[in-house]
């Protein structure tokens, strides 16, 4: 009878439009998050600079002097920063989200990609989860700062960069930027959140990003003199650059581990059920149980927090279709494990494809980054910025086996830890994927996580 009741109230809950109960700062919020949503700024599309002006114009409306707006528009990078100028003690405190997007195709998605859609309780469009609802929570956090008059102890930054999802060369002239460089730390908005029990939506555990794995990719080349398709010959770029490709998907990575990953895989064995949940907790108590670390490899979600990984992602081979193919190259995207070099993964690789003419080139200059120290000051204000919501909710460090700029804050010397206030089951992980999209209360609560992360961290008090 008790449960009839509290289902009832849940649905009256669920079946009451989110726009009746909107305060006037989530209105405001939920108007930026459609317009931005609208600019395509993908790659590309040269849209960046416009939704900065438009954000220029939003804050300046909300109170904010054009001394505190920078922009940043150098070679690749586009940029803007946002500061909040504190009472003068401490270091600043920078706040980062990403304003570019990975592009849509419209005619692949079921509704305009860029176009603000609420519907089934999400918000749809490409940028709904990455980042463009961070880039909405910082503007939300500042504008209403502005509008109490509130001033914290010391300078708050808000960044907010332009191509996260390619060279991050914006993220590198804002970390070297005056206001940003002495900074203490940085809350980046771009990765950690709440996980939600996928069947029943109960939240059970909201991770801190503190560390990510080394992004690298290497390129495999095999070159073949080439000729007539009427003439096959016994060599052939493609099928040998085959045989490489399938060694690399045989090949495993050893099983690693360290203080935040045990801290993180041991957590979330807590609230994990099945055979994956006693995976966890064994390998957390011994990170030397191989048979828990081959279940936890079976699995997408955990694979990539026990070992470097490497993956084919691109193919591009041939030049005709009558002829003998004089190229054949694969992508091979690897995701490393911390404190392993570069080289080493490579010479892995070799080592598995164990063919001399596969030639083996590392795309780009790939950098590891330092695990950034958890913080009892910074993991403490987000534990109750979280639990105002979720009560009781573990909150707890993790490696990215994804990658943000974060990285670059860290190399940088800032140490950065990320934290949407998203809370999200892991069977709706869309971003960068087809009809990306975010429920509606995670929104709104993403939008309160940064205001009080902004509040209690740089000890905001009213009064100008
Ligand atoms: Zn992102």
């Amino acid at each position: 009878m008790k449960n009839l009741i509290l289902a009832t109230v849940a649905m009256m809950v669920l079946a009451t439009p989110v726009g009746a109960q909107t305060t006037p700062h989530e209105a405001k919020a939920r108007e930026i998050y459609a317009r931005i949503i609208g600019f395509r700024t993908a790659a590309g599309h040269d849209q960046t600079s416009v939704m900065i002006d438009y954000l220029a114009d939003v804050l300046k409306n909300g109170g904010v002097s054009t001394a505190d707006i920078a922009t940043i528009e150098e070679g690749e990078a586009t940029a803007m920063l946002v500061r909040v100028s504190g009472r003068g003690h401490g270091r600043p405190i920078l706040f980062s989200a990403h304003m570019d997007v990975v592009d849509a195709r419209p005619e692949e998605w079921e509704r305009d990609p860029f176009t603000l859609i609420e519907e089934n309780g999400a918000f749809y469009g490409r940028g709904a989860t990455d980042n463009k609802a961070g880039v909405t929570a910082l503007v939300s956090t500042i504008l209403r700062l502005k509008a109490e008059e509130m001033r914290p102890s010391r300078d708050l930054v808000f960044a907010f960069v332009g191509d996260e999802e390619t060279t991050m060369a914006s993220t590198r002239r804002i970390a070297a930027h005056p206001w940003v460089k002495d900074a203490e730390f940085s809350i980046n908005t771009d990765a950690g959140g709440g996980v939600l029990d996928d069947e029943t939506g109960r939240p059970l555990i909201y991770l801190v990003q503190g560390a990510e794995k080394t992004y690298a990719t290497f390129d495999l080349t095999v070159t073949n003199a080439g000729g007539h398709s009427s003439r096959p010959r016994s060599d052939n770029a493609i099928y040998r650059l085959a045989r490489a490709v399938l060694k690399v998907e045989a090949h495993r990575f050893p099983v690693m581990s360290n203080d935040l990953t045990r801290a993180y895989l041991g957590a979330v064995g807590q609230v994990q059920s099945g055979a994956v949940g006693e995976a966890l907790r064994r390998f957390a108590a011994d990170p030397s149980d191989v048979a828990a670390a081959e279940t936890l490899a079976t699995s997408p979600e955990f694979i990539g927090r026990t070992r470097t990984t490497c993956v084919a992602t691109m193919l591009d081979a041939g030049h005709a279709e009558n002829a003998l193919p004089q190229t054949a190259k694969a992508a091979i995207n690897c995701r490393i494990f911390p404190d392993v070099a570069v080289e080493t993964v490579r010479d892995a690789l070799a080592a598995a494809i164990a063919d001399p003419e596969v030639k083996i080139t590392t795309r780009d200059e790939p950098q590891a980054s330092p695990v950034s120290e958890m913080r009892p000051d910074v993991m403490a204000a987000i534990a109750r910025a979280v639990r105002a919501k979720h009560p009781g909710v573990p909150v707890v460090p993790y490696l990215e086996s994804g990658g943000t700029d974060g990285k670059v804050y860290r190399m940088a010397g800032i140490p950065t830890f990320a934290s949407s206030g998203l809370f999200t089951k892991p069977s709706e992980m869309y971003a960068h994927g087809l009809n990306e999209r975010l429920p509606v209360a995670a929104f709104y609560e993403g939008l309160d996580h940064v205001y009080r992360l902004a509040v209690e961290l740089g000890e905001v008090r009213g009064g100008g």
